[in-house]
């Protein structure tokens, strides 16, 4: 079983405890540094905030988290230390892109035009970079690879993402963790990622819940990769009452081994910040660190589903995706 990468540095995988694999510290959509009302950089303010919305999950027995933003929405590695520090929580930090849509592909786009690059080496050559030599001169090496398609289809840029993915993750043994749009391209991911021999069980297709369809689940299931169902809270998508259904669904035909859940929650935001409109309000009202803790598990339990099929979610089968056994 070999050691995982955290901010703080390597780790035995027993320490993990209770994991959520898909979850955001920090995160910032392109652009937000050109907006002159965007709040000014302040790491303690930052480092608070976090606190104060990971301390509630903390008391719940939150011991681990996958911070899953890819370098193109503003990773910030010093303020990820800091938060792990103060928090005593394992940060497991990532590697890897968001979707052509919405993450940074102009510089690489413009070389591989011109003919200076080739997209997929230097996308290999970056995520290896962070993996082996750590990220920008923090040293803080990542322990998962993270990537992205859009909605209805893998673009020639994302697939080449994938393909540079699969590479680092052979060569290294890192997990690659995904971002799905929209219930989309789940089955498409694994495809690509399995025919250029990634291990299936260091796969974790992302976002499933985004997608109500059992077919749609098990077509990606049964390609023997592990999946997450993270996206508890975020109603706007999908309602809580749908996900769980899926999920208690799945579990009960057996597949508590393969399945992880998560929030994608984002306790810090750069930008401006504002205000839902009160309709959207409503629908993200759960949204936190402790949805899961205090509304998912309980409904699971009452659903019939055992402690020891959680403990198996929450814990086991996050050290053994992110420690690739
Ligand atoms: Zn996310």
């Amino acid at each position: 079983m070999s050691e995982i990468n955290t901010v703080l540095g390597p780790i035995s995988p027993d320490a993990l405890g209770v994991t959520l694999p898909h979850e955001h510290v920090v995160a910032g959509y392109a652009g937000f540094d050109y907006d002159p009302y965007s709040r000014p950089y302040n790491l303690d303010k930052m480092v608070q905030i976090c606190q104060r919305a990971l301390e509630p999950a903390k008391g719940y027995g939150l011991n681990s988290l996958v911070d899953a933003t890819p370098m193109d929405l503003n990773r910030d590695v010093d303020l990820l230390k800091a938060v792990s520090e103060k928090m005593q929580i394992n940060i497991v930090c990532a590697t890897g892109r968001y979707t052509e849509d919405m993450g940074k592909w102009t510089y690489l786009k413009q070389r591989a035009r011109s003919k200076i690059g080739d997209m997929q080496t230097e996308l290999y050559e970056s995520f290896m970079y962070d993996i082996t030599q750590g990220i920008g001169k923090t040293g803080v090496k990542a322990g998962v690879i993270k990537v992205a398609t859009g909605f209805d289809c893998i673009s020639a840029c994302e697939g080449a993402m994938l393909r540079a993915a699969a590479r680092a993750s052979k060569e290294t043994g890192l997990p690659i963790i995904t971002h799905t749009e929209n219930g989309t391209m789940g089955p498409e991911q694994v495809e690509l990622l399995v025919a250029e021999g990634v291990n299936p069980k260091s796969i974790m297709i992302g976002h499933m819940c985004g997608n109500p369809s059992m077919q749609y689940q098990l077509a990606v299931l049964n390609k023997g990769v592990n999946i997450s169902f993270d996206r508890f809270g975020i109603e706007v998508f999908q309602p809580d009452k749908v996900r769980l259904a899926n999920l208690i669904g799945l579990l009960g035909i057996g597949y508590t081994d393969k399945i992880m859940i998560s929030q994608d929650f984002i306790a810090c935001g750069f930008g401006r910040g504002g205000v839902l409109p009160e309709e959207e309000r409503q629908k993200v009202a759960n949204w936190s660190f402790i949805n899961i803790f205090r509304n998912i598990l309980p409904a699971l339990k009452q659903a019939g589903v055992t402690d020891e099929q959680i403990k198996t979610i929450m814990v086991d089968n996050p050290r053994r995706l992110l420690s690739g056994v």
